[in-house]
């Protein structure tokens, strides 16, 4: 990361640099994380019970959300919350079947008689991890179940914290988790990956969360599959002269009032909007009820950045990668064009990573601490396998088999020459 980045030296500064760096900043995390999960793996539902209590201030007797319980948060939705609710999940589902369309299986025959091919195979079961430990994230479930069930998932367990508001159980359920679990954390994805008596082991865990969860995830792949490394949420803008500092400065807060770990910056060809939204930030921050958290954010992860021309903010903000990034440029679409490394961009001012965060179908889990360098975010993908397979008839034999044979002569591989020249006939294995 230091090479890519000295290639720019010279051709930016920083009139607000981050007071943390994010990345370092995760080593107490990784010791707690690995005590939790070896704890959970060993002791199960009595270590899940400990945690939360430790952890969440929630004495627990039973972890699974009845069906009673279900049907209750369901009814005690306000109605405009569960209009817009529904209103969320129709859009998530409309985007997650027409992506679903575009990944499809597999036949061809790539020489006389061998036939190579795909299917595109649903992961049996899987874990949603359900954030909502701060604040009631009530699209949180949307996300991550909505797609699961669409890509045709046997099963869809979904955990949140036990803190919880009822909303986002409701949400769970009207999204189609087939199971539901009050816990959260670290805890909560142990217990996915190795199962307990009560919390079923699943293939792969999905979601994002905070430092603690995304740790667990990190830990525990390689047992489980993860979607990605979905943290605390960042939010990059990169803008020219044309650019609103006010505006800039309320979607960089709407973010960093998630976490006092959000990232959030302003990358700009434009001195005085990075100066004017140096004061707007502060402005703003002044009569902002979520500042307790977002001015934390801000002051430690926040920063704003000047660069000399457009090719140095474009490779600027690839360099960062940011889990959302909007472009509030003259032609922005044309800017669009020239990024590469983000988890989702948000071409022109109009559209705000609210709406995203929200309901207008897009996923909200993204990669974060530059992954969009390597993945896109969650996506109905994330839950299906493409898993290739083969099949020949003598004509395929006769074409692969002979350099098979050469191939494992050579590596001196005795089994595999034997098992490659079999399939040929009495002639041609005369002849190998
Ligand atoms: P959360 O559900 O991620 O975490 C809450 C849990 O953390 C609690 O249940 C508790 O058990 C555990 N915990 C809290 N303090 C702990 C400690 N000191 N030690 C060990 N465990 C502890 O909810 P949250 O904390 O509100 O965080 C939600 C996160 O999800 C935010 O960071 C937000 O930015 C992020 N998010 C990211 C995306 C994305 O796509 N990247 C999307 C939505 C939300």
């Amino acid at each position: 990361m230091a090479s890519r980045l000295s290639a720019l030296d010279g051709k930016f500064t920083q009139i607000k640099k981050p007071g943390r760096d994010a990345v370092s900043d995760t080593a107490p995390v990784e010791k707690t994380v690995k005590e939790i999960i070896a704890n959970v793996r060993e002791r199960g539902d009595a270590a899940v019970r400990e945690y939360s209590a430790a952890f969440d201030k929630v004495e627990l007797e039973k972890f699974e959300v009845s069906q009673e319980e279900r049907l209750k948060a369901v009814a005690e939705l306000d109605p405009q919350t569960r209009e817009d609710t529904e209103f969320a999940i129709a859009n998530v589902r409309a985007f997650a079947e027409a992506q679903l369309k575009t990944i499809l299986p597999l036949e061809i025959e790539t020489l006389p008689g061998l036939h190579l091919g795909h299917r595109v195979i649903p992961i049996e079961i899987v874990g949603c991890y359900v954030p909502g430990g701060r604040y009631p994230l009530l699209s949180a479930p949307v996300m991550t179940i909505v797609p699961a069930k669409v890509a045709g998932c046997d099963q869809v367990i979904a955990c949140l914290p036990p803190n919880a508001h009822p909303a986002m159980i409701a949400g769970c359920h009207l999204s189609g988790a087939d199971r539901i679990f009050r816990v959260g954390g670290a805890q909560a994805i142990a217990a996915m990956a190795s199962g307990t008596e009560t919390i079923p082991a699943v293939d792969k865990i999905v979601g994002p969360g905070n430092a603690f969860v995304n740790e667990a995830k990190r830990q525990v792949f390689g047992q489980v599959g993860i979607d990605q490394l979905a943290g605390p949420s960042e939010i990059f803008i990169v803008a020219d002269e044309t650019g609103k500092a006010a505006m800039i400065a309320t979607d960089l807060l709407a973010q960093a009032e998630h976490d006092v770990r959000t990232r959030v910056g302003l990358i700009t060809t434009d001195r005085k909007l990075a100066e004017e939204t140096l004061v707007e930030v502060e402005k703003q921050l002044q009569d902002l009820s979520t500042a307790n958290v977002a001015s934390v954010a801000w002051k430690d992860y926040g920063e704003i950045t000047v660069c000399e021309d457009e090719t140095t903010m474009i490779a600027y903000s690839d360099y960062i990668a940011a889990e959302h990034l909007q472009v509030h440029t003259r032609d922005p679409q044309a800017t669009a064009r020239k990024l590469r490394n983000y988890g989702s961009l948000f071409i022109g001012e109009l559209a705000s990573v609210v709406y995203s965060d929200k309901c207008c179908g897009t996923n909200h889990t993204l990669p974060t601490m530059a992954a969009g360098r390597y993945t896109g975010g969650l996506w109905v993908g994330s839950y299906l396998k493409t898993c290739t397979h083969q099949w020949l008839d003598e004509r395929g034999v006769a074409a692969v088999a002979p350099a098979a044979v050469r191939q494992s002569a050579t590596e001196r591989l005795e089994g595999h020459r034997r098992a490659a020249a079999l399939r040929l006939s009495p002639q041609q294995f005369a002849a190998e």
